[in-house]
């Protein structure tokens, strides 16, 4: 389109944002094909829909379906938001505009132009409501529309992903394709060419979630509990045995604690270079102690450490830590080390999104990150404005000395807005501090709601409550984000809402980013409904003394702890700039290790698919063992052998694949530890840790291929081969007998020791 003026128009003013004005010349045209479809029965429309020439004829017969289907007529912003689906880019539409119609509507728009559509929701909960509410819609537009998710069995993903539109949690699209790379008969394949992706909460999947690898492990085993190495950590004392950096990324030993340690070990040196392994568990250890917080970044439940997404503000299903850091911070706990998994292979969020060659979505927060969704996914944020103007009024932060002193102002806030029944949502931004608000509200004798259900719909339901009147609700980060609020609740009386100045909503702290401020603040004043919004911020809070440890005392302090001085307000800013700043160094960071991983992984690929569909393992086998080729080809038929080859290459393919995996993930470990370390450390590396990293990782993969066969053509020879094909279990080999999903936690730390590969301790979800 009119590059030109896209950067034209970037450079003047918004940066990352395309012009909507080509679009909104459609909209005459599209009004106009309007009332030509008034009298088209509803049989037909589907014909209309195929018919339609352009997106400005496809979009009057959507708006028709919509009023018919849901008796809601798209209003032209939604239509807007369709047109910029349609051209590849991201929405950004406030909450409540009706993203889930406008999504719709370009998906169905896609496949009637004959592309497979998936659309990525947050969770099952929210990918089966919006197939299910659109369902009409599609049906009227005549376009076939299926769900996924984490229950489905392999034959209802066939089915659903057999549909022109497609509605799973983003983890399911990943999980199903992990699966299918480990397919030895192409019947038991599930997911068909990736080919559109539309992104719901797209901010969310493309950057805040974009680094959490999906993986594929089996083969379980016992994890080491590393009790002693805990044991010793205990004793470590921080600042004088350890240090950690401000943000809370790092720890590392100081000299006295390496002594320490070295002495607890049995006086061996630490970092002596057959110590390198030592060493690792040392730090792992210190990493679960130092910097993972119970309450804040997991909790212990039934004899079980369950991870808090730092994201999302809750506890996070199927989610580990990486390198044996879950069976560190078991130990730290003194529970149970659950049962360890070799990965299998693993994909991130990231990667599994660009192997869709359309990539589209929509969200309330896309500016914000416009550079980085251009930078990562090549993606152009168009900004739709409301269908009704905002008129919520966001108020300046309210800033305190100490934590206490924000949160008794917090509760005394939220006493005063509760005498006129006024809705009060809560943000807060971790589990610890709601329930902190939690006690304090009970104690001032507030009744309310805390949001820490542990399953998507319930949550929906209470969050959907939280417009009504006297409602107080206090709720982590993304809860229930998908989920509409409207004033008055399900039944109550919008109007009477209204009146009370809408809904009120207090953050009790700045997120580590603005867009999850504004995404909070956006639960209140949709479609032009009355409402505010205010942060409490203490100089306590996390965000200030890790990313402005530095900022000076402020020296006009009200008895109630209230600070006044001018540019107190600025501290905050700079913290919460530093603080995305390092997220985006660190996503940076990641995506160039994946980068290579991901290359590589497509060679394998490509190679296992021809495996897969034909004859090209025999021939291999054929090529190398020709006699025992010979021997085989009398008594057995060629399709036979066919199938034995296969089975033997592919699994010596993944075998080797899997190896290569933690050889990676080894390699990026003492690259690292070799990087960070310090004084004693002989193996202080000169090299720049990336090129270093590639290098090792090139020579690595230069021979995989060459010994997967070989070791193919051994089993080959060996291996008893009948009629009914190979004997693996008694050659020796066999594939791992169970196979488990889940996610790695976004990386807790800047370092290897949670990379994105390694090996991960833990059980999650069988199938
Ligand atoms: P978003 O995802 O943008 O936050 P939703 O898709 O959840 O918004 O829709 C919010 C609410 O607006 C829903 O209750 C939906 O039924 C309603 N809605 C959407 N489009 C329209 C429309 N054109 N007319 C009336 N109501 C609409
Ligand atoms: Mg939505």
């Amino acid at each position: 389109m009119s590059g030109l003026r896209t950067r034209v128009r970037r450079f003047l003013q918004k940066p990352g944002t395309t012009d909507l004005a080509p679009h909104e010349k459609l909209l005459p045209a599209i009004a106009a094909g309007e009332d030509d479809l008034a009298g088209v029965a509803d049989e037909s429309l589907a014909r209309r829909a195929v018919a339609a020439a352009d997106d400005a004829g496809f979009c009057a017969v959507g708006r028709e379906a919509a009023r018919r289907a849901l008796g809601e007529r798209p209003f032209d912003v939604q239509l807007l938001g369709t047109l910029v689906m349609l051209d590849g880019q991201v929405a950004e539409m406030a909450t409540g505009e009706g993203k889930t119609l406008a999504g719709a509507l370009a998906a169905a728009r896609y496949a009637l132009r004959g592309r497979s559509v998936h659309v990525a929701s947050v969770n099952d909960y929210l990918a089966r409501r919006d197939a299910e509410w659109m369902g009409p819609v599609y049906d009227l537009l005549g376009v076939t529309v299926g769900c996924i998710g984490q229950a489905s069995t392999p034959a209802e993903r066939r089915e659903a992903y057999a549909a022109q539109v497609t509605y799973a949690p983003v983890s399911e699209l990943g999980f199903d394709v992990l699966r299918d790379r480990l397919a030895t008969d192409v019947a038991d394949l599930v997911t068909a060419e990736p080919d559109v992706l539309l992104i719901d909460e797209a901010d969310s999947v493309l950057i805040d979630e974009a680094l959490v690898p999906l993986v594929l492990a089996g083969a379980a085993g016992e994890a080491d509990a590393d009790l002693d190495m805990a044991e010793i950590v205990r004793g470590l004392r921080p600042g004088l045995h350890f240090q950690t950096d401000d943000e809370g990324r790092n720890a590392s030993l100081t000299d006295a604690g390496a002594q320490a340690a070295e002495a607890a070990l049995g006086g061996i040196d630490l970092y002596a270079a057959d110590q390198i392994e030592t060493l690792t568990r040392l730090n792992v250890a210190l990493h679960a102690t130092a910097l993972l917080r119970r309450d804040v970044d997991y909790i212990v439940r039934d004899g079980k450490v369950q991870l808090i997404s730092s994201s999302r503000g809750r506890v996070a299903q199927l989610q580990r830590w990486p390198d044996g850091l879950q069976a560190a911070v078991e130990a730290k706990e003194a529970i149970a080390v659950s049962d360890s998994g070799e990965i299998l292979d693993s994909i991130t969020v990231e990667s599994l999104v660009r192997r869709y060659p359309r990539i589209c979505g929509m969200t309330g927060t896309a500016v914000a990150v416009g550079e980085e969704l251009r930078e990562f996914y090549g993606l152009e944020v168009a900004v739709i404005p409301p269908n009704r103007p905002c008129v919520r009024e966001d108020e300046p932060d309210r800033l305190y000395a100490t934590l206490p002193q924000k949160e008794k102002a917090i509760v005394a806030e939220v006493t005063q807005a509760h005498t006129t029944g006024e809705p009060v949502l809560i943000g807060t931004l971790d589990i610890a501090e709601s329930e902190r608000i939690s006690r304090r509200l009970t104690s001032a004798g507030l009744p309310h709601v805390v949001l820490n259900a542990k399953n998507d719909a319930d949550e929906a339901a209470i969050i959907a409550e939280a417009g009504a009147h006297g409602a107080i609700t206090v709720s982590t980060q993304m809860a229930g984000r998908g989920t509409d609020i409207r004033l008055g609740g399900r039944d109550g009386d919008p109007d009477q809402i209204a009146e009370l100045g809408g809904l009120y909503v207090i953050g009790t702290g700045r997120h580590a980013s603005s867009r999850l401020d504004d995404q909070l603040r956006g639960r209140s004043g949709r479609q032009g409904d009355p409402g505010r919004s205010v942060f409490f911020v203490s100089f306590e809070d996390d965000l200030i003394t890790s990313f402005a440890p530095d900022a000076a005392e402020p020296q006009d302090v009200a008895p109630d702890g209230r600070i006044g001085d001018a540019g107190a307000d600025a501290v905050v800013t700079h913290a919460q700039r530093a603080a995305d700043g390092a997220n985006l160094e660190i996503h940076r960071n990641t995506f160039r290790y994946n980068k290579l991983i991901d290359d590589q992984r497509q060679v394998v690929l490509t190679h296992r698919d021809r495996l897969l569909r034909g004859d090209a393992a025999l021939v291999a086998l054929g090529a190398r063992r020709p006699d025992r080729f010979e021997e085989l080809s009398e008594t057995l038929g060629e399709a036979v052998l066919a199938d034995v080859a296969r089975a033997i290459v592919l699994y010596h393919l993944d075998r080797g694949w899997a190896d290569h995996l933690a050889a990676l993930a080894e390699i990026r470990e003492g690259i690292h530890l070799r990087a960070l370390g310090q004084g004693p450390n002989p193996f202080v590396s000169s090299l720049d840790p990336l090129a270093e990293f590639h290098a090792e990782a090139i020579k690595l993969f230069a021979s995989l291929l060459e010994q997967v066969e070989e070791q193919s053509a051994e089993t080959f020879d060996t291996a008893p081969i009948t009629d009914a094909g190979v004997d693996l279990d008694a050659a020796g080999v066999r594939r791992p007998s169970a196979t488990w999903t889940y996610l790695v936690r976004d990386k807790p730390f800047d370092m290897s020791l949670s990379g994105a590969l390694g090996r991960f301790a833990g059980r999650i979800y069988h199938r």
